[in-house]
């Protein structure tokens, strides 16, 4: 497999999905994983574009069968990285893109400890995030209340990570999270450190 990992996690409202939008449709060989959840879809989302959207019962079954990569609990909804896709992605020496919270980027660093790069993305502050979460217009007071007390515990685990790119200029943030895109490429695993010192 000489497939890489990027995970990506920061609080919702960051500016993730847009700059992870941007990459996509410029960059070649990367598989973004989208996530299976038992949140509601949110105006504009698509089933098989932005998750899978499935029930807990479905969910919870999933988890049984170990169809999971990861998955965790985040503002009191399941979401979970399918484990299949994601092989399949890495033995076609893809780069894997995974918008997963800070639960999720600890389980897959164990599971992949030499071929993730991991960056955490924010706003420059607080009151910026509550501005655009607002402005959404898609979540409920008590949401957006969860969502900013989610972020906050999210921020106290930022050193887990390697990069941190603050999310104020777009195009900025934009030519940053490209750099850091071609580096998570150039990462070498174990087994292919073994071939090529074999094959010199
Ligand atoms: P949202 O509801 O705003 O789409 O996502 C909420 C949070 O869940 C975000 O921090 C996002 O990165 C995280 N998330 C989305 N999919 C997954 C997943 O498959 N696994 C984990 N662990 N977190 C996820």
């Amino acid at each position: 497999m000489g497939g890489k990992i990027l995970v990506v996690s920061g609080p919702s409202g960051c500016g993730k999905s847009s700059l992870i939008g941007e990459i996509l449709k410029s960059e070649k060989d990367i598989y973004f994983s989208i996530s299976t959840t038992t949140r509601q879809k949110r105006e504009g989302e698509r089933e098989g574009v932005d998750y899978y959207y499935i029930s807990t019962e479905q969910f919870e079954k999933e988890i049984e069968e170990g169809a999971f990569l990861e998955w965790a609990k985040v503002h009191d909804n399941y979401y979970g990285t399918s484990l299949k896709p994601i092989y399949k992605a890495l033995s076609e020496n893809k780069l894997v893109i995974l918008d997963i919270d800070v639960q999720g980027h600890a389980i897959v660093k164990i599971k992949f400890p030499r071929i993730v790069t991991s960056l955490f993305v924010t706003t420059p502050s607080q009151e910026e995030l509550e501005r655009r979460l607002q402005k959404r217009q898609t979540d409920t007071q008590e949401t957006i209340r969860r969502r900013l007390e989610n972020a906050r515990k999210e921020m106290a685990r930022m050193d887990e990570y390697e990069y941190l790119l603050v999310n104020d200029d777009f195009d900025c943030t934009l030519q940053a999270f490209r750099h850091i895109v071609h580096t998570a490429r150039l990462k070498v695993s174990q087994n292919e450190i073994d071939t090529f010192i074999n094959r010199w």
